[in-house]
């Protein structure tokens, strides 16, 4: 018998890549825009037309290709980002898998024009199903834009696929506001159907929120900061009396990369048990510093999962950091805890008694120090507030909250950055303590 093992040809192989990496017209926006914040862009603009069916385009003036890089940016793991297997663990830009383009251009009509600041003129090129069509001198701004057209043209079964325009166009929208609220330096325009839809000047974090979401969103959110060993999480926790009937609004970053994570949504939602109504959500944006070699965002070719190495302690420190912001939140007039009303009055229809949390430093007190479960539940010799509600350690970490999953045990070595041999402070909020 013969041997009958061959070598896939790369436009098929390509195909099959564009498979998990380009979902839908919504994946292209969020590969091209990555690609414009890679290339140091300060001003990146998204066309799109027939919700990406016709066209997506993104024009940035960042850093350009030669004419050889030009050519070689649409072959399957050709990438600028990475050179080694060492490089994995130090990750700092968007992309470094170097298949993006390679997907796109197997599945699409593709145009790139690009030139770098140290050229006077730019280079074009034209694909189409992995073929290069055309390449030619051009004259074009510094910068790159890359146009894709007719996506999905040669899979009609994915084609067929795409949802109504309505959806379709939420998903762009979705992408463009992740690559928007982690890059609020960069300046960023939507136009949709020529016409434009968001006009983002370039800003700080809290600009950059109330540009996307609208200016009633200053009132609505709170500060969040904590600086540990483990991880920095800066950003902003919605008032709980603002929560939303619906998800959204939800967002993690991770060296500025969006990322879901399931496990610290939960952590961010225990932080707010008992301030919400039943089935509402916070609004949250939280930034996550981590060294990149702590962090995993190789699993999955779109690297919205991210496996981090010290996840139960990020959760605590998560947890904490949320409360804490929420407790602050009750120092100023704006809402009143001690008198319920003011909470419950706003937060419609679920009437859920809301506690006063009463914030509460306790240095040098660290419960996950004493082994024996029936001491840890006693109230601390030391604490301001002995004789409070007992709290039952293990239980306030892995109560799980309806639909998220069951948190995993906790771990106790949290270590503050500043003093890292001694034990962290925490605080006594509800009766509870959390680290701080
Ligand atoms: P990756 O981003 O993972 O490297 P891509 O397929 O998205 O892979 O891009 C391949 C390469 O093409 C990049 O590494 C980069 O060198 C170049 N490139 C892509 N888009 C741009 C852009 N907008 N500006 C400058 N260079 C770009
Ligand atoms: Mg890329």
């Amino acid at each position: 018998m013969t041997d009958v093992i061959k070598l896939l040809p790369d436009a098929v192989a390509n195909q099959i890549a564009a498979g998990e990496v380009v979902q839908r017209p919504a994946s292209v926006v969020k590969e091209l825009m990555e690609n414009a914040i890679d290339a140091g862009a300060a001003h990146v603009r998204l066309l799109v037309k027939d919700a990406g069916r016709t066209l997506i385009q993104v024009i940035d003036d960042g850093k350009g290709m030669s004419e050889t890089d030009a050519r070689l940016s649409i072959e399957r793991h050709a990438t600028s980002k990475i050179s080694s297997a060492a490089d994995l663990f130090a990750i700092k830009s968007m992309g470094f898998r170097g298949e993006a383009l390679a997907s796109i251009a197997a599945i699409a009509h593709m145009e790139i024009k690009t030139r770098r600041s140290d050229q006077e003129l730019g280079t074009q090129i034209c694909a189409e199903g992995s073929l290069v069509k055309s390449q030619k001198p051009v004259q074009t701004p510094k910068g790159t834009s890359v146009s894709v057209k007719n996506l999905f043209y040669n899979i009609p079964a994915r084609r067929n696929f795409l949802k109504s325009r309505q959806i379709e166009m939420r998903h762009i929208v979705e992408e463009f506001n992740r690559v928007a609220l982690a890059n609020p330096q960069v300046k960023m325009e939507l136009h949709d159907d020529n016409s434009s839809r968001y006009q983002l000047p370039k800003g700080v974090m809290k600009q950059r929120i109330i540009s996307l979401l609208g200016k009633n969103m200053e009132q609505k959110l709170v500060p969040v900061k904590v600086e540990t060993a483990l991880a920095d999480i800066y950003g902003f926790t919605g008032k709980p009396e603002f929560a939303k009937k619906t998800r959204g609004e939800q967002y993690f970053f991770v060296n500025n990369r969006f990322f879901k994570h399931p496990y610290f949504h939960h952590a961010v939602e225990n932080a707010y048990s008992q301030l919400l109504p039943e089935k509402s959500f916070p609004s949250y944006f939280l930034f996550f510093q981590i060294d990149p070699a702590r962090i995993d965002i190789n699993i999955h070719p779109t690297k919205t999962e991210v496996n981090f190495v010290d996840g139960q302690g990020i959760y605590a420190v998560l947890r904490s950091a949320v409360r804490k912001a929420l407790g602050s939140h009750n120092l100023t007039p704006s809402l009143d805890f001690d008198t319920e009303q003011s909470f419950s009055s706003q937060a419609s229809s679920a009437h859920r008694p809301v506690r006063s949390p009463e914030v509460k430093m306790t240095p040098g007190y660290n419960p996950f120090e004493q082994q024996d479960a029936g001491r840890m539940r006693s109230s601390p010799p030391h604490s301001p507030v002995a004789g409070r509600k007992n709290v039952d350690w293990q239980a306030l970490y892995n109560s799980p909250s309806p639909g998220e999953p069951q948190s995993q045990p906790i771990d106790n070595t949290l270590i503050t950055k500043e003093n890292e041999n001694e034990k962290a402070y925490f605080l006594q909020l509800h009766g509870e303590y959390i680290a701080s």
